[in-house]
């Protein structure tokens, strides 16, 4: 039975410490190479160093369709057993569940993405284009080991028309209504720093110095007091259409609040350094803001205001120190409807509806590079709350019967996209 295949892979799989850093995928890679190689399919391994492989395969294509990547990343977060009631890397199946880092987070999508490819590939499934599976490192810190590299030094390893990722497939309940939730976009993160000059003296005399922690405290009340002016993007109309909405304000509170970061950038001061001495009044002050944009914006088309909400009579400057994702699939896409009719058929009251996603994933490399209709999806029944609480924290699992239900929506995508 696949349900007991994928189990046992995942359980493997969590066993196989990959906590990033230092990643160490190579060990995982070689271990879904020996399960997907014992079901027939040639695997090639990919590493800029060693011991951080990324591992992809396929199921070549007749050449006529387009092609669809399962893309997964086998690297996890750290794990304090202390805070765990079983062993992080145990991968213990008890009570119908399989617990372990990274059971959410995402190797069990990965043990599902290949089994669906495994059992495919043992039925001597023909696809039109290329069924391809991928297996990548280094998503969870992003130092160019994973699949930006892969793009970049491999790109006809990942090039695909279609991908399936992480970073959606919750089942909501509202007002009697089921929804399945697909993320087709992602907002970009571009987080500043605020840097504050003053001037330094003795802090036993403060009037002969110019307290640059001071001035900072302005500016950080300034920018967390801005309500930037709200637009409804796309996914937004999308999800408000589906739920038979007219205005955010309409919408019950969970939709709210999933759809209220959607609306507008975000600015989240979070990090402040400036005196090293008690006693030394600081001549400058650095306020890093996490900061969230919407698809489409860049950090250059949101500087002016930032700058006007911080005023100009304070000395200050601003650097974006990076800006990573902020990209959108479209979704009238063959993708969508895969989404739609698996939806359909296992639950037929049921809807799909999309949503752009506050955080960001791998999709964006991919959407970047080759223009790729790239969705996080993955149907899962676990209640999201649940899933939330211990996604990157103690006591993550997964449930068998989710774990199933991803293997039929993979298959179901392969054999609806590709035949
Ligand atoms: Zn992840």
């Amino acid at each position: 039975m696949l349900k007991d295949e994928v189990t046992q892979l995942l359980s493997r799989l969590i066993q196989v410490d990959t906590t990033n850093p230092p990643g160490n995928e190579t060990a995982a890679a070689e271990l879904l190479r020996d399960y997907l190689q014992a079901n027939g399919l040639e695997c090639e391994l990919y590493a800029r160093t060693p011991e951080r492989a990324n591992l992809v395969t396929r199921i070549k294509g007749t050449g006529d369709g387009p092609s669809l990547l399962f893309l997964g990343h086998t690297d996890v977060v750290l794990a304090d057993p202390a805070e765990w009631s079983v062993p992080p890397f145990s991968g213990e199946v008890r009570d119908g569940e399989v617990w372990g880092r990274g059971a959410l987070d995402m190797k069990g999508m990965v043990a599902s993405h290949a089994v669906a490819i495994a059992s495919l590939a043992r039925e001597g499934f023909t696809p039109k284009g290329d069924l391809i599976f991928a297996a990548t490192a280094d998503e969870e810190v992003g130092d160019g080991f994973g699949l930006e590299w892969l793009c970049e030094a491999h790109p006809d390893a990942v090039r695909c028309d279609f991908a399936i990722n992480e970073g959606g497939g919750d089942r909501l309940e509202l007002g009697g209504n089921v929804y399945w939730v697909c993320s087709t976009a992602e907002k970009m993160s571009a987080p500043f720093r605020i840097r504050v000059k003053g001037r330094s003296g003795h802090a036993s005399m403060p009037g002969i110095a110019d307290n640059a922690l001071v001035k900072a405290a302005t500016l950080i009340d300034r920018i967390s007091a801005y309500e930037p002016p709200r637009e409804i993007q796309q996914e937004v109309a999308a999800f408000l259409r589906a739920l038979d909405a007219g205005s955010v304000e309409e919408l019950p509170d969970v939709a709210r609040e999933m759809v209220e970061p959607l609306l507008a950038p975000t600015f989240s001061p979070t990090m402040i350094s400036a005196s090293q001495k008690r006693n030394v009044i600081p001549a400058l002050c650095e306020v890093t803001v996490d900061c969230r944009l919407l698809p489409g914006t860049t950090p250059a088309d949101v500087e002016p205001t930032i700058r006007q909400v911080l005023g100009n009579e304070l000395e200050y400057e601003i650097e974006f120190t990076e800006a990573q994702g902020g990209t959108r699939s479209a979704l009238d896409t063959e993708l969508w409807r895969a989404v739609e009719s698996f939806v359909a058929e296992t639950e037929p009251t049921s809807k799909a509806v999309p949503i752009c996603t506050a955080g960001f994933t791998d999709s964006h490399w991919l959407r970047e590079a080759f223009g790729t209709v790239a969705y996080g999806f993955f149907p899962a029944r676990m209640p999201s709350e649940l899933m939330a609480a211990v996604i990157h924290s103690a006591d993550e699992r997964v449930p068998i019967d989710d774990l199933e239900l991803g293997v039929t929506w993979l298959r179901h995508a392969a054999r609806t996209l590709l035949s």
